[in-house]
């Protein structure tokens, strides 16, 4: 076959989508609307699978941030109603009033495969290591469909596959250990339902919160609610950072009011003595025995052993799992194994910041062209991954994708900022200034990281 036949061939498959979370659908939404023929598969057995294992979880931002603008128009001319802008669904809100409907649009339910895992990527009979007519061949997709094995041909992939579910481990070598499987269900991984099915659990126990972000404000928050039921509930918090004060956030000037409110309500709580804080602690062993717990690490430079542990809440962040894409050639950070263009601006290491500048699909190519990573994953373990963010993702993306290159090169959304963004290395930053804001209206210009172009993170400086 000549290059042109190729690209023939290659026009006529279709995109194929890993995962139906809000950004999967998001971008099933965009293809369908340009009319581009796509597949769309899931492993969960329902539409937002992983949003459904939150469900209990309100989010911090509003209906106004949470739904995609071409998702939007879609289902508003099919009689959907907007739900109101500045309201907090919870996950099972997300998933029932606006991705449920979205996912069963014509032209979009027809391509959805639930069921369908998708197990590996690669180029058609052509193994990572071959270089030869490697961009004109087409992707070959590996999925288990109740236990057969099915193939799929793709002239591009956008894997959304997120990462929630590959939970970080306690240790802070990031290595899981036999030691941390044998304490088996008293360690639980993700947000625990402490107002239904799980408080029992945790009522008048002494649970340890493991994390420094949002996700463990909100668990320390929920347990701090069953404290006030039953003061004999004890919650210890430990965590990385160098001080306490670091987990808050924006509080007030957070331009997401509620995420500002979750480190404001923690501040006072750990004010009022509620939470027993230990930081920074690495966590470097975990013992079972005559059923409590005991976790040991070094404190500042020395060893400590927190004891009598009845559970244990990992809130430690995520993974992603890469593992499905060992046969493509990736352009990932080696730290954040997020998508290498994006890690400049999203390491931890060198940024307190919520905000992340908008970006697409030129920032989001792997060496495999064709081959995208948006949403959750491809932040990799970075933690400030915005739904809002993936859209303009997914926009940017399937223009691209559809040859309206001006469109994807386009940056159309401005996002709201934490308010708090500062640069850690306080000696590369003498005046003292950290980038706190008090804009009232999100603009580029005025944000510390919303402003950079993305930068090379050896030679940051403060904003
Ligand atoms: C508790 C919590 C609260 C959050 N609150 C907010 C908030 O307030 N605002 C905000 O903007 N963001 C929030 N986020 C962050 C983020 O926006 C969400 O996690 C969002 O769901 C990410 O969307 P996604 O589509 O990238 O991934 P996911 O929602 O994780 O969806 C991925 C989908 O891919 C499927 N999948 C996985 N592997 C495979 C495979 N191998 N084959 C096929 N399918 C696969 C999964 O089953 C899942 O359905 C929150 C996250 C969490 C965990």
């Amino acid at each position: 076959m000549n290059k042109t036949e190729h690209k023939q061939t290659m026009d006529h498959l279709p995109v194929v989508i890993i995962g139906a979370g809000p950004i999967g659908l998001a971008a099933a939404a965009h293809l369908a609307d340009r009319q581009i023929e796509f597949l769309l598969l899931e492993s969960g057995s329902q539409i937002g699978h992983h949003v459904a294992e939150w469900g209990h979880v309100r989010l911090f931002s509003p209906w106004q941030y949470n739904v995609d603008a071409i998702a939007a128009r879609l289902l508003s001319s099919r009689g959907w109603e907007a739900p109101e802008p500045d309201e907090l669904p919870t996950g099972e809100e997300l998933r029932d009033r606006y991705l449920l409907p979205l996912s069963r649009l014509p032209g979009i339910q027809s391509q959805i495969l639930l069921n369908t895992k998708v197990i590996a990527v690669s180029k058609k009979d052509t193994d990572k290591m071959k270089s030869a007519n490697r961009d004109l061949l087409p992707f070959e997709i590996y999925a288990e469909a109740k236990g057969e094995l099915k193939r799929f041909e793709a002239r591009a992939v956008i894997d959304a596959s997120g990462t929630w579910g590959n939970s970080n481990p306690l240790y802070a070598s990031g290595v899981w250990t036999s030691e941390e499987y044998s304490a088996g269900e008293r360690i639980f991984y993700g947000i625990p339902d402490l107002r239904g099915k799980d408080k029992s659990r945790y009522l008048n126990k002494r649970t340890a919160v493991v994390g420094g972000g949002h996700s463990a404000i909100n668990t320390l928050l929920e347990l701090a609610d069953l404290k006030e039921s039953d003061p004999a509930t004890e919650i210890v918090w430990i965590m990385r950072k160098n001080k306490v004060e670091d987990a808050y956030g924006g509080e007030e000037q957070d331009q997401l009011a509620a995420r500002g409110e979750l480190g404001a309500r923690i501040h006072h709580l750990v004010d009022a003595g509620q939470i027993e804080v230990v930081t920074p602690f690495r966590i470097r062993e975990v013992k079972l025995q005559d059923e409590k717990m005991t976790i040991s690490g070094l404190h500042h430079q020395s060893l400590l052993d927190i004891r009598d542990i009845d559970r244990v809440i990992v809130n430690a962040g995520s993974r992603p799992d890469i593992s499905f894409l060992s046969e493509l050639r990736l352009s990932l950070d080696q730290a954040t194994e997020s998508v290498a263009a994006l890690a400049p601006l999203i390491d931890p290491n060198v940024h307190s910041c919520g905000t992340v500048r908008p970006h697409g699909e030129n920032e989001l190519r792997h060496i495999d062209k064709g081959f995208y990573i948006v949403g959750m994953k491809s932040y990799g373990r970075a933690p400030t991954f915005l739904m809002t963010t993936g859209y303009e993702q997914v926009r940017s993306v399937v223009a691209y994708l559809a040859g309206d290159y001006e469109a994807a090169k386009r940056v159309e959304l401005k996002l709201p900022e934490t308010g708090v963004c500062s640069i850690r290395n306080t000696t590369a930053n003498p005046a003292g200034t950290s980038c706190t804001t008090s804009a009232a209206v999100p603009t580029e210009s005025n944000s510390c990281c919303a402003s950079e172009s993305i930068p090379v993170r050896k030679n940051d400086k403060n904003c």
